[in-house]
């Protein structure tokens, strides 16, 4: 079945949330403000797409970009949870991409409208290998990191991060009921560019824990 989790037998993939505007200099390039509380969107689980699989650009997009993000793989039932104890719920991480048409976004957004659909094309949320969570991997801490053709376009770290893993699973947890098999993908740094077919996207996590080589056509 599409949506069995790798390496994780029994279990699948759930609601995906995004958190947007995550990261200050991101937030700069896209002329976007601050926020008070995380920006949250979802994209459909028909967006996932593997290590080796390839990213179809929509007829209906002149200009999709990559977003380079750490991903967290949720492992338990949880709801209004604190932050002090948001960090229990986390099974696995990895690195993905929140790919997005650009074009359309900022239409949807210049006239008020949702932006699903500029995140959500199918083959939208590529995932690298799952790397199982143990608290000596400081989330705080990783790199992240996206090159294209070669060429390095994404270079951060989650110490950047605005809003940390603990404060956004927290904050989703009071908005929603979290459940196994949930993702969440939680932001990305300055860089986002174009890819266009013909390209390898190569993305990775700190020290390699967790790699992704997609295409695109
Ligand atoms: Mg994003």
């Amino acid at each position: 079945m599409k949506f069995n989790i790798p390496d994780y037998p029994g279990l699948q993939f759930g609601s995906i949330y995004c958190i947007g505007r995550n990261y200050a200099k991101h937030i700069e390039e896209m002329k976007s403000e601050m926020t008070e509380d995380p920006v949250v969107f979802l994209k459909p689980r028909s967006s996932i797409i593997f290590n080796g699989e390839t990213i179809l650009i929509p007829k209906a997009s002149n200009n999709v970009h990559h977003e380079v993000e750490l991903v967290l793989l949720i492992g338990s039932e949880i709801t209004m949870v604190e932050p002090e104890d948001a960090l229990k719920s986390v099974k696995a991480l990895a690195v993905g991409l929140d790919i997005t048409a650009r074009d359309l976004q900022s239409s949807a957004k210049k006239n008020g409208l949702p932006w699903s659909l500029s995140k959500g094309f199918n083959t939208f949320a590529p995932v690298g290998n799952f790397v199982d969570y143990s608290p000596e991997i400081d989330l705080g801490q990783l790199d992240i990191m996206v090159n294209v053709n070669g060429e390095i376009r994404q270079s951060g770290n989650t110490s950047q991060m605005l809003f940390s893993c603990e404060d956004i699973i927290s904050y989703l947890s009071k908005q929603f009921t979290l459940y196994p098999g949930d993702l969440i993908f939680t932001g990305t740094p300055q860089g986002v560019s174009p890819i266009i077919p013909g390209d390898t996207v190569n993305a990775s996590l700190h020290n390699n824990l967790s790699l992704l080589t997609v295409y695109v056509r």
